[in-house]
């Protein structure tokens, strides 16, 4: 029975690749039957021990056809079991290089950290035979990391024309620019690292120029799709090169390594277009108000479609927020956003208008504390009050973690008496990512032999790798990896042989790695119970306290409606000085222990806190 499901899995798969690559226009959407039948084969495939027993014999007759070549290593440091700071080391022979260098935002539980990158340990060891760095496209989490990298390991980078753009602006503001080899690469084209060889291939993404990329080996093709989706209108017309991810797939991929952001969402993601739709309805809405939109800076053809909204209503666009006003600059200069000649308008002019006849564009749309938007919704900005003549657009959807934040300045934004539209309601955003469907083009266009979900946290490569059983790949074939795995393929099995140095570095202001886990851990104690400082001062001749104990607290109690307490400590502070020997009061280490165990004592039996306590014994 087994054996029967795997076979129809395998039927379904490869009926799927005939008729989802014909052209289909815009039916698509409409089209939830793949779900279903998708929904049933898993059920199948959930069972794979007694499955396996019938292929497996064809299986090693094939294989001992098969020859093995030139082992390939695939090293992901980051982008595994996470969201952000994407990198991938591809190794082959004596060459080596880098696809992608991105950033993560820092979590809860690093205070005070402004930004996380890979760990480029393995790379700084190994770069001599580092060729090159090839950037899939211009998002923090792939070009985030790059400056730090190529201050430690200075190689050429390739990328698209618009990608190369925005590393330019980034490696400017970390001194690096001219320091660096950028090359712009178009779609189609190939870059040769050593004995491997990098295909760039168009995709579509929510910023334009993305590529996926096909990684010649000596051991086989290894195709790896970037951030992608499937868009059939896209805005600049160009759309995911679907023909030639069939043309590799018909000559034999041996490897897939696909964005798994959207795994668990079924169907598929709407066009961009969809939402100039919204907004064309929604600026209709907004007549005789002032309309604010929020949205990703690089979201730049979700800027040309309210530009292109603005034109048609006969309103001039201002731009707010440093990434905005720099990315819009990037992009109108390289040609990627179309502005008719005086559309935008400076931030000082806005008042030469009247307020209906202007859109804002601006920062802000994850509720971020410091952007453009929060600081509108809390009355904190100098050049916008917010108003009821307001009509305002979130055009994003919050990214996990980030809820709370839109929620508050959407709260704030209301209580002014604005209109708030958010994704909720309307469709004012769509997501860059590809969902089941389109992942299940993707494998059947591409046919691998083996699968790698990357791009996501663990229940997103799960769910991915599940898509791919369903599609009938074996289990066998499939890797679910961490990062620092050493996955090794010959073109004829892959497997993870090894470990190499991974994780995450935190960047703090100028520092770069030296936040680690104890700095932190401070800083986590610091925030939850605050700082008590003892100061004494200690005759040296005589050996006897001539100054103190005194108590300085910070973020503790506050301290002028504390008197009693701390009174009561400084008491019983002197008194254990008091009660200290000639001996103990010059072993300060042991003095300051002492000191610290009896004020913390006292202070959790009267608080039931716990704050940091740092005795500081003065010499005089
Ligand atoms: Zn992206
Ligand atoms: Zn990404």
């Amino acid at each position: 029975m087994n054996e029967n499901n795997n076979n129809n899995a395998k039927k379904t798969r490869r009926s799927n690749s005939g008729s989802t690559a014909a052209p289909k226009k815009r039916v698509y959407r409409k089209n939830t039957a793949p779900k279903e039948a998708a929904a049933s084969v898993n059920k199948q495939a959930a069972a794979p021990s007694a499955k396996q027993a019938a292929p497996a014999k064809e299986k090693k007759a094939r294989q001992t056809k098969e020859v093995r070549k030139t082992p390939v290593r695939i090293i992901p440091l980051g982008g595994l079991n996470e969201i952000g700071k994407n990198m991938t080391v591809f190794e082959c022979s004596n060459d080596m290089f880098i696809l992608d260098c991105g950033l993560a935002f820092p979590d809860a539980d690093m205070p005070g950290v402004d930004i996380v990158i890979p760990d480029f340990t393995y790379v700084e060891r190994n770069a001599d035979k580092v060729r090159g760095i090839v950037i899939t496209h211009g998002h923090e989490d792939h070009i985030g990391g790059l400056a730090y990298l190529l201050k430690k390991v200075n190689v050429p980078v390739y990328a698209t024309r618009l990608t190369i753009g925005l590393i330019e602006a980034k490696l400017k503001e970390q001194g690096l620019y001219g320091k660096v080899h950028l090359n712009v690469i178009a779609p189609k084209k190939t870059v040769k690292m050593g004995c491997m060889a990098v295909e760039f291939i168009k995709v579509n993404h929510s910023i334009p120029d993305s590529v996926g990329m096909a990684i010649h080996t000596p051991a086989g093709v290894i195709v790896h799709t970037g951030d992608f989706k499937v868009d059939y209108s896209p805005i600049d017309g160009e759309i995911i090169d679907i023909a030639r991810f069939g043309e590799l797939g018909s000559k034999g991929v041996l490897a897939l390594m696909a964005d798994s952001t959207n795994a668990e969402r079924p169907g598929y993601t709407h066009s961009e277009r969809t939402v100039g739709e919204s907004f064309d309805r929604l600026f209709k809405k907004g007549e005789g108000k002032r309309i604010i939109i929020a949205t990703f800076s690089s979201n730049i053809h979700r800027v040309q479609q309210i530009i292109n909204c603005a034109v048609r209503y006969g309103r001039k666009v201002a731009v707010f927020g440093r990434s905005m006003v720099n990315v819009i600059n990037t992009a109108i200069e390289l040609g990627y956003l179309d502005v008719p000649e005086g559309i935008i308008i400076d931030i000082e002019m806005m008042n030469r208008y009247e307020s209906e006849r202007i859109v804002l564009i601006t920062t802000g749309s994850q509720g971020e504390p410091m952007s453009a938007l929060t600081r509108m919704a809390m009355n904190d900005h100098k050049k916008v009050n917010i108003t009821p003549m307001d009509f305002i657009i979130i055009s994003a959807t919050p990214i996990p973690g980030n809820e709370k934040f839109v929620t508050r300045v959407v709260n704030e934004l209301m209580k002014s008496g604005a209109e708030v539209v958010y994704e909720a309601m309307y469709e004012v955003h769509v997501s860059g990512h590809a969902c089941q469907e389109e992942l299940k083009l993707m494998q059947a266009l591409t046919r691998p032999k083996f699968f790698i979900p990357v791009h996501g946290e663990y229940k997103h490569l799960k769910k991915h790798a599940d898509l791919a059983l369903q599609m009938g790949m074996d289990k066998e074939n499939v890797i679910i990896a961490e990062i620092g795995n050493v996955i090794e393929t010959d073109g004829v099995s892959m497997k993870v042989v090894s470990q190499v140095p991974s994780g995450r570095v935190l960047v703090d202001g100028l520092g770069v790695g030296d936040v680690g886990s104890i700095v932190l851990r401070d800083r986590k104690h610091l925030a939850q119970d605050g700082l008590i400082i003892i100061v004494i001062g200690i005759e040296k001749s005589t050996n006897e306290v001539v100054a103190g104990p005194d108590i300085i607290s910070r973020g503790f109690v506050y301290v002028r409606e504390s008197d009693e307490l701390i009174s009561q400590a400084r008491t019983l502070l002197a008194n254990t000085l008091a009660g200290c020997s000639y001996a103990e009061l010059r072993e300060w280490n042991s003095l300051k222990g002492k000191m610290r165990d009896a004020l913390s004592d006292y202070i959790y039996e009267k608080t039931k806190r716990s704050p940091m306590i740092l005795p500081i014994i003065m010499e005089t």
